[in-house]
């Protein structure tokens, strides 16, 4: 079940979180993974050395999802290597969280840049690939706050949920082309993305979670490995929330 073997597939931000859990947990099913980074190449060689330690293979790209030249050339350059784009993970995001009378003008345009922009970029990019061998798999990494709010997420959950709207879209437009779009929604999970924050949110975030625990990187990769798997082939448009019960 879920077997990957010959499938390439691309993580975006997978150097650390979520993102390498994906990278590691694809790799594992037997596809050769490339994973993106934005900067900290040392943590993108460890992610890779954890993929080989599990006896897959990949390799690291640096490139910003934001920029839809450099997410292009990155896509043709592994396709024209590797012969092939099976999957597309959308995973790098960031949350700048700020009350709404305090939000600036470059915080909307840089959260939009990188959460949509990063994932409509690399859709249009693999789409292409995809399309021309009527066959492939593209999940965004969307978040429970798209759906449930939260105070001070405005622009990170409003970004979020604008990838709804993109997984369902692109879902219909790219069916009869054999490519299906799917969005994972995960809850409070934890990395570095949430470990700064104070102790008593945790808490309260663990009491309002019916699973009453943070949830872990792998069992949000588990749901993308799934997406991405051909078992999943006649799943397309959805949102699979991974997120404790928090959002029924
Ligand atoms: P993280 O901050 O640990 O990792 C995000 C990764 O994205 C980092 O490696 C970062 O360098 C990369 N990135 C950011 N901007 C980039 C850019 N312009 N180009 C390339 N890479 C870039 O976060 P995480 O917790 O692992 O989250 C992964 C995804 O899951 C994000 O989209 C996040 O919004 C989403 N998510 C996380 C949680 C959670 O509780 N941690 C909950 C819901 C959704």
């Amino acid at each position: 079940m879920f077997e990957l073997t010959g499938k390439v597939a691309l993580v975006t931000g997978g150097s650390r979180g979520i993102g390498r859990a994906i990278a590691v947990a694809l790799a594992k099913q037997g596809a050769y993974v490339a994973i993106n980074y934005a900067g900290n190449e040392a943590a993108a060689s460890e992610a890779l050395a954890i993929v080989r330690e599990g006896g897959g293979d990949g390799e690291i790209v640096r490139f910003d999802v934001a920029s839809q030249t450099s997410f292009e050339e990155a896509i043709d350059d592994l396709v024209k290597r590797k012969g092939r784009l099976d999957v597309l993970v959308s995973n790098a995001g960031i949350a700048m969280d700020q009350l709404l009378l305090r939000i600036k003008p470059e915080e909307l345009e840089k959260t939009f840049a990188t959460n949509v922009g990063g994932a409509l970029w690399g859709a249009k990019a693999a789409m292409r690939h995809m399309m021309r061998k009527r066959t492939g798999r593209i999940v965004f990494l969307s978040s429970v706050v798209a759906e449930s709010g939260n105070p001070g997420q405005a622009v990170y959950s409003a970004s979020k949920a604008a990838l709804l709207g993109l997984t369902k879209t692109l879902a219909r437009e790219y069916a009869s082309r054999g490519v299906t779009v799917n969005a994972v929604a995960p809850g409070f999970i934890a990395t570095d993305m949430t470990a700064g924050l104070p102790e008593d949110v945790k808490k309260k975030i663990v009491e309002q979670t019916p699973l009453a625990r943070i949830g872990s990187p792998e069992e949000v990769a588990a749901a993308v490995v799934y997406l991405a798997s051909d078992e999943a082939g006649y799943v397309t448009g959805q949102v699979l929330r991974v997120n404790g019960g928090m959002y029924v």
